[in-house]
């Protein structure tokens, strides 16, 4: 049976590279793994693939006019099987269409089943508003939806909105949360800040990954940090969470806040911040 995740988060928070290494630890574990970009700039792959683009399952469509599997679906590191998308052009219609056409595509042609998938993990933008980027919630497609945030404000309020949608569907068979990727958490605050926001929306932190110059290493040679620093604290970090999400078996619905008590939540936490920057608190800066 194919197990069907979905990472959520706000733009530039770290979607791609930590669901890259995701695949890459699940691989390594024995799965068999298929990462599913969601993202019009069709660059969640590419880590697996020594920095490499490959064709979107839209852009293809355009071409041909009708698409077969294997002509969209690209092995990348240890046999990961790697699909982007895609967008439509620029300024043109939904930028979730990508996703509606090639789970559509992939359930015709009964892919999953063909290639015998352990995980198919999809990497999709922020915020669900748009109803394209909603689908692997609303249709139910993902088993379990993970968040990947920070401690900044907006992350966190972007994690908030991704429970309302999930919320909101969880009454008519959507995807159901199954926790918080807490990235880039170096700071005692930082961590203090992640375990307050889930404890207020029912919800828990699966993983607390640093922020790791390792990881921009990696980065830079195309590669995730398993592929390039298989040796490092970083990439145990990612074996960590990979195990911790293959035998994540119970998702739930979370209790997101309303916009007035999350501000209220966040101005609360500012105060405690500002007292420790006046000198009352110290804590070591953050990475
Ligand atoms: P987008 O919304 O644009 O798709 P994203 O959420 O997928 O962005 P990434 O592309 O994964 O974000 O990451 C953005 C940048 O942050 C990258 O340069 C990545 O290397 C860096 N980054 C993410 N996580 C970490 C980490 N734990 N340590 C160091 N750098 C990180
Ligand atoms: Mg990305």
């Amino acid at each position: 049976k194919t197990t069907q995740i979905a990472i959520y988060g706000k733009g530039g928070i770290g979607k791609s590279t930590t669901t890259s290494n995701l695949s890459a630890a699940l691989s390594e574990m024995g799965y068999k793994v298929m990462q599913f970009g969601c993202d019009p700039k069709s660059d969640s792959t590419n880590t697996l693939r020594n920095g490499k683009y490959i064709p979107t399952v839209l852009d293809t469509l355009r071409e041909k006019n009708s698409v077969k599997a294997n002509e969209v679906i690209f092995q990348g590191f240890n046999g990961i099987y790697c699909v982007e998308a895609g967008g439509p052009a620029p300024g043109v219609g939904c930028a979730g269409r990508g996703i509606i056409t090639a789970v559509e595509l992939f359930k015709q042609q009964k892919v999953f089943e063909e290639l015998d998938l352990d995980f198919v993990i999809y990497d999709v933008l922020g915020d669900v508003v748009c109803g394209g980027f909603a689908v692997p919630i609303r249709e139910g497609i993902a088993e379990h939806v993970f968040t990947v945030s920070s401690a900044d404000f907006m992350s966190v309020y972007a994690s908030n909105n991704l429970f309302k949608g999930i919320h909101k569907y969880s009454k008519s068979g959507g995807a159901l949360l199954g926790g918080v990727i807490a990235n880039s958490i170096n700071a005692p605050y930082a961590k203090d800040i992640i375990d307050d926001f889930v404890a207020q929306t029912k919800t828990q932190v699966i993983e607390y990954v640093p922020r790791s110059v390792t990881v921009t290493q990696s980065e830079l040679q195309g590669k995730t940090t398993i592929e390039a620093a298989p040796n490092t604290a970083q990439a145990d970090v990612y074996r960590s969470l990979a195990k911790k999400i293959a035998n994540h078996t119970e998702s739930k619905t979370p209790a997101p806040l309303e916009v007035s008590e999350l501000r209220e939540w966040a101005a609360k936490w500012g105060d405690y911040l500002l007292a420790m920057e006046t000198g009352t608190i110290r804590t070591e800066q953050a990475g």
